[in-house]
């Protein structure tokens, strides 16, 4: 059992970041925000498959007025969940003249390094405060390694260099990251901005900087904690970064909400970011999204590619049936099927899932048996196997979720 930092809860629409709040996955969309339809379509894609929080870049008039658009048509179509705004430069003029925009939104994510020093009661930092109070919004303040506070930067390397031990640089950096974001959630607060509307993250794009950084924020305030890798990158390495990195953080309890930054292949889905984010939780005993499949990895027992087709077309089928037996089987995702590619380990991890089969290695039987909750029931051959066990699987569900 991992022990949670104990942070705010802080609602975010119907949704809740922090306290004692289930980990929250969230995504970004990448369309033109003031392309509506794009936006829309893109935001209930990544709803669909399981983004509890939607962010959307807004840094035009023509984005911000196609902000309440989107909130409209995204009601009409059933899909609720709460839309973040991500402002940088202009933020406090876009929230300030398209107040519909202000509205719409649940959440406002400020970048302190991009809209000037918090100081004064007229900043832009202090107007998008002032106007997340009067519309009663969250807001994270999300600083990033990418776009420090200038000013602050100079002064805390200027101290830094009169210290008898000196921080390393990638000591300093962490430190100025802190720095600046409790620093400015505190002045959100003098501005009246209440700490539960108050979120917090400092982006990184290096495993070890950000595992440093975040334990630092976690030491030093009960704020909610926004987690994610910053750039992670493409394909394998992006995932394998974020993981590496965010299970650390969440291992020790670090974490209240997470966001995969990673960069889509040329055409590939957008949606892969979420399904990432699940995976990480779900793996980690945090949370649970959809039947999990384990499969063995294969070797030379398995002469043929039927194996791995089973198991990918296994997990396909349980995935796409999730946002249907998301309501319908409360419960299911928490589902273990296993799918082996022979007897040496198979009927072992069969009796451990709720459901298990164990294909035909080479040279033996062209039989495959199949257990439900650790029993033998029933052993599959010829053509039909991966239609029976589907069957199985079905009925199963049927059996032992329905509501
Ligand atoms: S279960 Fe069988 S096929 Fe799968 S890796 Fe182990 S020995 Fe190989």
């Amino acid at each position: 059992m991992i022990e949670r930092h104990k942070t705010k809860a802080v609602r975010v629409g119907g949704v809740v970041v922090g306290g004692e709040a289930p980990i929250v996955v969230q995504s970004m969309t990448n369309t033109d925000t003031a392309d509506v339809q794009a936006t829309v379509k893109q935001t209930i894609e990544l709803a669909q498959a399981g983004s509890e929080l939607v962010r959307i870049t807004v840094n035009t008039i023509e984005a911000a007025e196609a902000v309440p658009k989107i909130r409209d048509a995204l009601d009409r179509q059933n899909c609720a969940v709460p839309l973040v705004g991500d402002f940088h430069f202009n933020g406090h003029k876009l929230l300030s003249s398209v107040p519909a925009c202000a509205m719409a939104l649940e959440k406002y994510r400020i970048n302190p390094g991009n809209v000037g020093k918090a100081g004064s009661a007229d900043s832009p930092f202090a107007a998008m405060i002032d106007i997340a109070c009067r519309y009663d919004k969250a807001v994270r303040i999300g600083v990033n390694w990418g776009s420090m506070d200038q000013a602050l930067v100079q002064q805390m390397m200027d101290q830094n260099a009169k210290l008898p031990e000196p921080l390393s640089s990638d000591r300093l950096i962490q430190e100025i990251l802190v720095v600046s974001a409790i620093d400015n959630a505190k002045r959100a607060e003098a501005l009246g901005l209440s700490a539960e509307r108050i979120v917090l993250s400092c982006k990184m794009s290096g495993v070890q900087d950000l595992i440093g950084v975040y334990r630092l924020l976690a030491r030093r305030c009960d704020y909610a904690l926004h987690l994610g890798l910053t750039e992670a990158g493409m394909g394998s390495k992006g995932i394998v970064a974020s993981t590496a990195a965010l299970a650390v953080l969440l291992q020790e309890g670090i974490g209240d909400t997470i966001r995969i930054s990673l960069t889509p292949e040329p055409g590939g889905a957008r949606t892969k970011e979420v399904v990432v984010a699940q995976e990480i939780l779900q793996s980690m005993g945090l949370r649970a999204f959809t039947p999990m499949v384990i499969a063995c990895p294969g070797c030379g027992r398995t002469s043929s590619d039927y194996f791995q087709q089973l198991a990918q077309d296994i997990q396909r089928y349980l995935h796409d049936q999730m946002p249907s037996w998301r309501d319908q089987y409360p419960g299911v995702e928490e589902m273990n099927v296993a799918v082996m590619g022979c007897v040496v380990n198979g009927p072992g991890e069969s009796k451990h899932a709720n459901i298990g089969i164990s294909l035909p290695g080479t040279g033996e039987q062209p039989v495959a048996p199949v257990y439900v909750d650790g029993e033998r029931v029933v052993t599959l051959k010829g053509e039909t196997i991966a239609t029976e066990f589907q069957q199985i699987v079905d009925d199963y569900v049927k059996r032992h979720y329905a509501a």
